[in-house]
């Protein structure tokens, strides 16, 4: 379905094994885009965001746990597409601490970046090729991903492909 940013893919997923085999699937599509790319996830505590990402992950070939970076801020992995970072800001205060991080040098040395609560860092989030909206739906959850960019609408339509 086309919309005003771009393509967009909204599904409806229940259980957390079905939420880390889209976050796999997705990955699958990530693997195809040959460029870095950047993914938020929006969506309450609780709501899938770091169980998405988990997917996306171990659909990448991380094998073991995937840890919320909760306290840490960022995970790093590397892996066969490249470096991947998996941020959570919720706790972060002041969103200038991105500065003091180097987060810039974060996103540009990444092959992939997934930022949790991208809303704390505020300006410093540079505009995404992909937003995820995950809402809780009783025992599901609704997934919805809207592309931003050119890559961001090669990685969606792979996924509708499938
Ligand atoms: P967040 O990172 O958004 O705070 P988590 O990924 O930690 O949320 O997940 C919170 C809870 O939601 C976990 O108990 C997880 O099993 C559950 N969950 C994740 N995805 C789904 C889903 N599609 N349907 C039902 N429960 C889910
Ligand atoms: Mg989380």
């Amino acid at each position: 379905m086309a919309s005003a940013n771009g393509v967009q893919l909204s599904v409806n997923l229940e259980g957390e094994r079905k939420m880390q085999d889209f976050g796999a699937q997705l990955a699958t599509a990530i693997g195809k885009i040959d460029a870095p790319l950047l993914i938020l996830l929006n969506g309450d505590l609780g709501a899938g965001k770091t169980t998405i990402s988990r997917g996306v992950l171990q659909g990448l070939g991380h094998q073991g746990a995937v840890k919320s970076p909760t306290y840490t801020l960022v995970e790093p992995y590397e892996l066969d597409i490249g470096t991947v970072y998996h941020f959570d800001l919720y706790r972060l205060i002041d969103s200038e601490e991105l500065e003091h991080i180097g987060f810039s040098d974060y996103l540009s040395a990444a092959k992939l970046c997934i930022i949790e609560w991208p809303k704390n860092g505020g300006s410093y989030i540079p505009k995404p090729d992909i937003s995820i909206d995950i809402s809780v739906y009783q025992l599901s959850r609704q997934v919805t991903l809207d592309s931003m960019t050119e890559c961001g609408n090669q990685c969606i339509n792979l996924l509708q492909q499938k």
